[in-house]
């Protein structure tokens, strides 16, 4: 892989830039990495684990001169972001984004970014469960898809440069519009991590009934919950503010379906569960079968951990 970007600063150095930090160097796709983080701490650790080629006390600081800049801030930071660099953005740089929500990015970070600047918003679809800086890792993009969400008139070579930065980072690239991606990622990720956050919770009531026997016995589907729910409280509260109407939706749909299979339960339909629980499983055949999830019992654990 060759060099993409002179200069490339991430604002924000949580577990999205440094994994893109260790990617791009692992693919030496750009001269120079600058970095901000909010905090000294987090920029004390990123000086320390030699993240990022220069760590910058400023935002302007570090997008100055900068080819393009990527924010990595919780949604619902990205506007102050964006506002906060604006002046000395570099004309012909692009700005991109990692956020989790699309159409929100877009409305408030597009009036900030000035003429002949590019707005090219983009989504890496991997992650774990840990944030900060010491979280990341080189491998997070590697065969996972990343979308780019382009606004409309937006530069086709700008677009061709910022697809083949994230192939370079071991991601495949599509594009999607702004409400379709919402709509998608409400079904395949904020959902989900609401009824994990939910599951936990009443785990956690009922915790106190029984006296710890549900931690002691926990079982790899309570398990698999819990790991989503310890996900960044700050990240998540964002997602669900600015993804609103989609998560609604989709949380509307799954409350019929829940009905539906407690009326099977309580009538003994057996067939309706059969037949629900077959569709499902292959579903999860599918997922394995392109590559986004390993078959391995109990997702590789081991007995051990
Ligand atoms: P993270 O590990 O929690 O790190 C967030 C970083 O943003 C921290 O360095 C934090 O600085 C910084 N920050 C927060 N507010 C800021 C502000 N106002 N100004 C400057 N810096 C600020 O987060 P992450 O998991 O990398 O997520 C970053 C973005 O990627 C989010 O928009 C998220 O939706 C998106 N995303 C996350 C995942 C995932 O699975 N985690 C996957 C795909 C996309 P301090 O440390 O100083 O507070």
């Amino acid at each position: 892989m060759s060099q993409i970007y002179d200069r490339v600063a991430l604002i924000g150095l949580g577990l999205i830039a440094s994994s893109m930090y260790w990617a791009i160097k692992r693919a030496g796709l750009a001269n120079e990495v600058t970095g901000f983080a909010r905090s000294e701490a987090t920029r004390d650790t990123a000086r320390r684990i030699g993240l990022c080629d220069r760590i910058c006390d400023t935002a302007q600081e570090a997008v100055e001169g900068a080819d393009l800049v990527v924010l990595c801030v919780p949604v619902g930071a990205m506007a102050t972001v964006a506002e906060d660099i604006a002046p000395v953005l570099k004309p012909g740089a692009t700005v991109s984004d990692v956020g989790s929500v699309k159409r929100h990015v877009i409305q408030s970070v597009a009036p900030h970014i000035p003429e002949g600047v590019h707005f090219i918003p983009a989504h890496p679809l991997a992650g774990t469960e840990h944030s900060g800086p010491e979280s990341g890792f080189a491998e997070l993009f590697d065969n996972r898809w990343s979308l780019l969400v382009p606004v409309e008139g937006s530069d086709p070579d700008a677009i061709a440069r910022l697809r083949a930065f994230w192939e370079g980072l071991g991601s495949n690239v599509d594009e999607m519009d702004a409400d379709h991606h919402d709509l998608v990622l409400a079904v395949t990720s904020h959902a989900p991590h609401l009824i994990a956050y939910t599951m936990v919770g009443v785990a956690d009531d009922l915790r106190r009934v029984t006296d710890s026997e549900v931690i002691k016995y926990s079982a790899a589907g309570f398990r698999d919950f819990t790991r989503i729910a310890a996900s960044d409280p700050t990240m998540w509260r964002d997602v669900f503010l600015t993804n609103k109407d989609a998560t609604l939706e989709i949380l509307g749909r799954f409350t019929e379906e829940l009905f539906a299979l407690q009326r099977a339960i309580r009538t003994g339909d057996g067939e309706q569960l059969f037949d629900y629980f077959t569709r499902t499983r292959a579903i999860r055949r599918g997922i394995i079968d392109a590559g986004q999830d390993t078959d391995a019992p109990d997702f590789g654990r081991g007995k051990a951990s």
